[in-house]
Formats: C-alpha cells, structure tokens, sequence
C-alpha cells in the first residue's frame, strides 16, 4: 500500500518540490493550498484550504485521517511580511501568524491522533534560516519561525513514546515566489534595482548562489524517511552556509 503524505502549501515554490518529490517516490500526497498547483502531479491531489482557519484544516485533515494512515505531515505554507515592529499593524502580524504558526499548529494537532494510533510518524515543519537568526524588517516573519522551531521541539517532546519524530527545516534564501515577492517589496520602497539586489542577495551566501526548492524537498525526503530514525526535535538548516557566518 502507497504511504501518505500530507503537505501544506504545496501548489508552488519549496512545496510544490516536495509534493513532486514524494509522489515520485510513490506516495499517495495530498496537497492542501488556498490557491491550486498550475503544475499537475501524478499521485498527488490538490485540495482547497486556508491554513488560518484551524477549524478547516482540522476538519480537511479528519477526513484524509478517517481512510488512511498519514505518515508524513510537512507543513509548508507561509507568508512574509516585510517590515519592523512600528510598521507591522496588528493585522499584519495577526495574518502571518494565523497562516505560520496557527496553520501548523491546526495540521499538526490534527494529524496526531491517526500517527499515535499507528505509532509512527514524521512531521517536518518548514521555519527558516529566521528561526536562528533575525533579519532586518522582518518582524513578523522572524517571530513566527523561531515559533515553529519550538512546536518542532515541544512535539518531538512530547510524542516521542509514540514513535512520532517532530523536525524543523531551517532553509536560508531559496529562489521561490515568495523571495521574489520579497525582493519586489523591497525595491519598491527603496527604489534599489531588482537586478542588483538578486546578485547582491547570492554574494551574501557563502556558496555564491541561492538555494533551489529540490534541495530544500530532498531534505524534508531524509528527514520523512527511516534513514533519519533517529532524529527528532532538531533545526535542520539548508542555507549554503549563511548563519555559519
Ligand atoms: P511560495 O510563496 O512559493 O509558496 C507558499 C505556498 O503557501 C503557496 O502555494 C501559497 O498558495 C501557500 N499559502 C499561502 N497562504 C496560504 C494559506 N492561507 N493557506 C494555505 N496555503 C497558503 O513560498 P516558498 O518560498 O515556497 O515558501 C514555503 C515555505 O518555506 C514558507 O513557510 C516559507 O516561510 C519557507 N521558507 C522560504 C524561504 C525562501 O527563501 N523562499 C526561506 C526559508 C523558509
């Protein structure tokens, strides 16, 4: 019988990867995403959800539980919003922490009690090299990914005598929509040049280049797989060597 994974955000960037990557390696995935993938993928099934509403995602995810077993959960989906502490509304944070931290908190409570039946499981939940480090005008962003590394760490914790590992991917600048779209708001308020930022983004990493979405889903492949049996309630970071500085 196929495994199941479950992957949150999974219609585009580091997600979409992973989505691929697993329903190559022969998983049933299913895709749960406020906006559908514009790539189809063979094994993998696509469904409507907003990660900031726990109700929702509980109820999706009861469903899947009711006739299989989930042995994966990679929580993906998140946002960014640039800006310091004065510049960050309450809404601005309410809505990066509602899809970030309460997203994963919705879909990992919700996966728990069909892996602890099984008395197994791997859940990988997608932080940032932000989770060690803090970076300019980020507020919102830095606070919910240092949020996700701890919930990596209480749930390794706390589910260990099921058999349920609980891991934090920590990726550095990987070109996705979401860089883009940082890097767009950001020249927009300064008025910098798109293209001298991208190159001055890739000097920054110590390989001289950013990371790539494959990477990141292999990773999160390793970490799923028993190969990593024996890791749990760790930071992983994939970052071309940016917080080592
Ligand atoms: P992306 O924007 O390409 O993909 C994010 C996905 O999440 C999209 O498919 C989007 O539709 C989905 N999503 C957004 N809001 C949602 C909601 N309310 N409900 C359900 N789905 C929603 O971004 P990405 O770069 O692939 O980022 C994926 C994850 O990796 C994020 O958690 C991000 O913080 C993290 N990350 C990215 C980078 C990077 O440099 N790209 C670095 C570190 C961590």
């Amino acid at each position: 019988m196929k495994k199941t994974c479950i992957v949150t955000g999974g219609s585009s960037g580091i997600g979409l990867s992973i989505v691929q990557l697993f329903a190559q390696e022969g998983y049933q995935v299913f895709n749960l995403d406020i906006q559908p993938s514009n790539v189809s993928v063979l094994g993998s099934s696509d469904i409507s959800c907003d990660m900031s509403d726990v109700e929702q995602v509980s109820e999706l995810i009861n469903h899947i539980a009711k006739t299989t077993t989930i042995d994966v959960l990679v929580s993906n989906a998140g946002i960014h919003f640039s800006g310091n502490i004065e510049n960050t509304t309450e809404a601005d944070l309410d809505k990066v922490l509602n899809i970030n931290v309460k997203g994963a908190y919705a879909a990992v409570k919700s996966v728990l009690p069909n892996m602890k039946a099984n008395k197994k499981g791997a859940i990988i939940l997608m932080a940032s090299d932000q989770a060690l480090i803090a970076k300019q005008n980020s507020f919102a962003y830095n606070i919910s990914k240092v949020a996700l590394a701890s919930m990596a760490k209480t749930t390794a914790l706390d589910y260990a005598s099921f058999n349920i590992r609980a891991n934090a991917v920590c990726p550095g600048t990987i070109e996705t929509s979401l860089y883009h779209q940082a890097i767009d708001n950001y020249c927009e308020r300064s008025g910098a040049d798109k293209a001298a930022v991208h190159a001055e983004e890739a000097a920054l990493q110590p390989l001289g280049r950013l990371g790539q979405p494959e990477e990141v889903a292999e990773l999160v492949y390793f970490l799923a797989s028993d190969k990593a049996k024996f890791i749990t309630g760790s930071l992983q970071v994939i970052d071309g060597g940016y917080t080592a500085q």
